[in-house]
C-alpha cells in the first residue's frame, strides 16, 4: 500500500500525461512555454485573485512574498509552531525574526488567542517590529482567516497564507489560496496539486506586487531578461511541469478533490469510536493534505505505526517535533509557550489518503487500527 498513490493517479492520466509532456518536448520551450503562462491563468481564475505568479517551489514562493514585503532585520513574523520547517525558515532567511503561536488541537490551525499573545509579547519587549503573520492552511483545511484578518488589521500586520497543504480547500465557498495579503501554494508531488518534481505559486490581486515578483523570479529583470533593475532570483516553474499540472489540474477538479473528501468521510465514519478523527470546521472544506488521527500517548501512536508498518500499512508523523525545538531554531528566544503543538507532535498520526485510495483499503486500515485499538485508543 502507497501513503499516496501516485503511480496509480499516472495510470489512470497516463494518455493525457504521456501526450502533454512529448508536446512540450517537441515544442521546445523548456523555460517560460505558453504551459506555464496558461496554467497561471487557470489557477488565477479558479482560486478567484487577480494574479498566479508560477515559481520554482512552495519555499521560494514564501521567500519571495516576504521579499515584495521588505521583510528584514529587526522584523518578527508570527509562525504556527505546529508545521512544516519552510514556514518560519522564510522568516529567518530574510534576517527577521520567527515568533511562533500554538495551534489547535481540532483543526492543527492557528489558535487565534496564542497569536495575540505572541503578538503582545514582542510588542511589550520592543524589541522587534511586528510585520506579519503567517497561517498555514494545516493538512489541506484552511485557517480560520476571518479571524486572522481581525487580528492582523487590529495590530497592522500583513497576513500571509502558506496554502502548500491547502489548495482546493474553501471557506464558505471561497477557494484557499485567495486568503490574506497574499497567498502561496507548493506543487510539490505529494500536495493536493503535486508536480512531477518542485514547483509553486503565489497569488494575490495587487497589480505591483505580482509585476515585482515576475521580475524578481527571473534575475530581477526590466523590460527584458538581459536589462536587470534589481538583484533577482532564478525560480520559475518548468514547463514541463506545468504541462503535467494542466493534467492533474482538470482531474483535481473534475473529481480528485470529490474523491480525496470521500475517503476522509468514510475514514472518520469507521474510525470515530477508536481514535480521535481530524475535525473540518463547519463551513470550511479541506482537499486532505493529511489525514490526520491523534492517539492518547506518544508510546500508543508510536505502537501503532509499527503495528500498521508490520501490516505494511505507511502512516507517517506530521510533524516530530515543534518549530520552536528544531535545532535551527535553538538560539530564538521563545516568547511564549505552545503547549497544543508540544502535544500534538507526541500524538498524531497521518494514515494513506489520496484520492485514489479504495473503499476496500481504507476498511483494511480502519480494521487494523480497531485490533491494535481494541476497543479505543
Ligand atoms: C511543503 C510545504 C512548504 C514548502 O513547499 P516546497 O514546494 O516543498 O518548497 C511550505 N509550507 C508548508 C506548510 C508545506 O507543507
Amino acid at each position: 500500500m502507497q501513503f499516496r498513490d501516485l503511480k496509480e493517479q499516472y495510470r489512470v492520466l497516463k494518455d493525457e500525461i504521456d501526450r502533454a509532456i512529448h508536446q512540450v518536448i517537441e515544442e521546445g520551450n523548456f523555460i517560460s512555454g505558453r504551459q506555464v503562462t496558461e496554467l497561471e491563468g487557470a489557477l488565477a481564475e479558479y482560486v478567484g485573485v487577480k494574479h498566479c505568479i508560477a515559481c520554482g517551489n512552495g519555499t521560494d514562493a514564501l521567500s519571495m512574498m516576504l521579499m515584495a514585503w521588505e521583510i528584514k532585520e529587526g522584523d518578527a513574523v508570527f509562525v504556527p509552531d505546529f508545521t512544516f520547517f519552510a514556514s518560519g525558515e522564510v522568516v529567518s532567511f530574510e534576517g527577521a525574526v520567527p515568533v511562533f503561536y500554538d495551534v489547535e488541537r481540532d483543526t492543527f490551525n492557528a489558535d487565534i488567542e496564542s497569536l495575540e499573545r505572541a503578538i503582545k509579547a514582542v510588542k511589550e519587549e520592543g524589541k522587534l517590529k511586528p510585520r506579519a503573520v503567517i497561517a498555514v492552511d494545516l493538512f489541506g483545511q484552511p485557517a480560520d482567516y476571518l479571524k486572522l484578518a481581525k487580528i492582523a488589521e487590529k495590530y497592522q500586520l500583513l497576513l500571509l497564507e502558506d496554502g502548500a497543504q491547502g489548495f482546493g480547500g474553501e471557506i464558505e465557498g471561497r477557494k484557499a489560496c485567495s486568503f490574506g495579503d497574499a497567498a502561496t501554494t507548493s506543487f510539490f508531488p505529494a500536495k493536493p496539486l503535486g508536480c512531477y518534481g518542485d514547483g509553486g505559486a503565489v497569488f494575490t490581486n495587487d497589480d505591483k506586487t505580482a509585476a515585482y515578483l515576475r521580475s524578481l523570479k527571473v534575475h530581477g529583470k526590466g523590460s527584458f531578461k538581459y536589462d536587470n533593475v534589481r538583484i533577482g532570483w532564478n525560480s520559475r516553474l518548468d514547463t514541463l511541469q506545468a504541462a503535467v499540472l494542466q493534467v492533474k489540474f482538470k482531474a483535481f477538479q473534475e473529481y480528485e478533490l470529490e474523491a480525496v473528501n470521500r475517503a476522509a468521510e468514510r475514514y472518520t465514519e469507521l474510525l470515530k469510536e477508536v481514535v480521535k478523527t481530524p475535525i473540518v470546521k463547519e463551513g470550511m472544506y479541506s482537499s486532505w493534505a493529511q489525514y490526520t488521527i491523534q492517539l492518547e500517548s506518544q508510546e500508543q501512536r508510536d505502537g501503532l505505526q509499527a503495528y500498521l508498518k508490520e501490516k505494511g500499512i505507511p502512516a507517517m508523523v506530521y510533524y516530530w517535533k515543534p518549530m520552536h525545538e528544531q535545532a535551527a531554531f535553538q538560539d530564538l528566544k521563545k516568547y511564549i509557550s505552545c503547549p497544543v503543538t508540544e502535544e500534538l507532535c507526541q500524538k498524531v498520526l497521518s494514515l494513506p489518503i489520496h484520492p485514489y485510495l479504495s473503499e476496500e483499503n481504507i476498511t483494511i486500515i480502519a480494521n487494523e487500527i480497531k485490533s491494535y485499538c481494541n476497543p479505543a485508543c
